[in-house]
């Protein structure tokens, strides 16, 4: 049943194309909140899936989803991609984020784990060689120009279609002018998508920032396999 609502409001977000940003934005909140609740619930399996939803958007992450997705990840064993994560809300939060001190704890179980499985750094944890994401080819996040605005940074206004004023009808079919609200008689906006900055990184969704996958060979724990 949820399925069929997560299908409906899919089919309902490619209707409107007019919008297309706002979509984007409303499509993140809608996983961010189910993944929230989903761990909530222990149900780390759905929180995956839910974040890597996020990820394949490519728009700006909520900042302290690097969290949230490396403790779901540690949850289901992922502990190299979490540790990735968890590396990256240390990196842009240090010790404002709000999770601080559960990214703490949450590091020294990370070590644990990593430091009796990982004698290897030639293959994941279940002993699959892993090879150079073919993706990100090991950069581990994507720069990517923004399409939206096609890296201009800025977007014509919607509201007033760019003229900048907004044109009322009076009773007698009379017209007044008004400046437009939006854009305050500009015409043109901030790009609501990268926010100005005309590109935007995102996170590798294939490796989800490790850089490196892993493959169907057998390690042989040496560097040549
Ligand atoms: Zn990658
Ligand atoms: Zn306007
Ligand atoms: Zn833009
Ligand atoms: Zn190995």
């Amino acid at each position: 049943m949820k399925y069929f609502f997560l299908i409906l409001f899919s089919l309902f977000l490619f209707t409107l194309e007019t919008s297309f940003s706002q979509d984007q934005k409303e499509t993140l909140n809608f996983y961010y909140k189910d993944a929230q609740a989903s761990m909530q619930e222990g149900n780390y399996e759905q929180a995956n899936s839910d974040f890597r939803k996020i990820l394949k958007l490519g728009v700006k992450l909520p900042s302290e989803m690097p969290y949230l997705f490396s403790k779901t990840l540690y949850e289901i064993g992922q502990y190299q991609n979490s540790q990735s994560f968890l590396d990256k809300y240390f990196e842009i939060m240090g010790k404002a984020g709000t999770y601080y001190e559960n990214a703490q704890e949450l590091k020294k179980l990370l070590e644990l784990q990593l430091n009796e499985s990982l004698s290897c750094q030639y293959c994941d944890l279940s002993g699959y060689r892993l090879e150079t994401c073919l993706t990100c080819s090991g950069e581990k996040q994507l720069l990517k120009k923004c399409d939206y605005c096609e890296a201009k940074g800025k977007v014509s206004c919607t509201a007033c279609s760019g003229d900048g004023v907004l044109i009322q009808l009076g009773a007698m079919g009379n017209r007044s002018y008004k400046t437009c609200h939006q854009c305050q008689g500009k015409g043109i906006n901030q790009c609501p998508v990268c926010e100005g900055d005309k590109e935007l990184f995102t996170y590798c969704p294939n490796c989800l920032g490790s850089g490196r996958t892993s493959t169907e060979i057998i390690c042989n724990h040496t560097e040549h396999n």
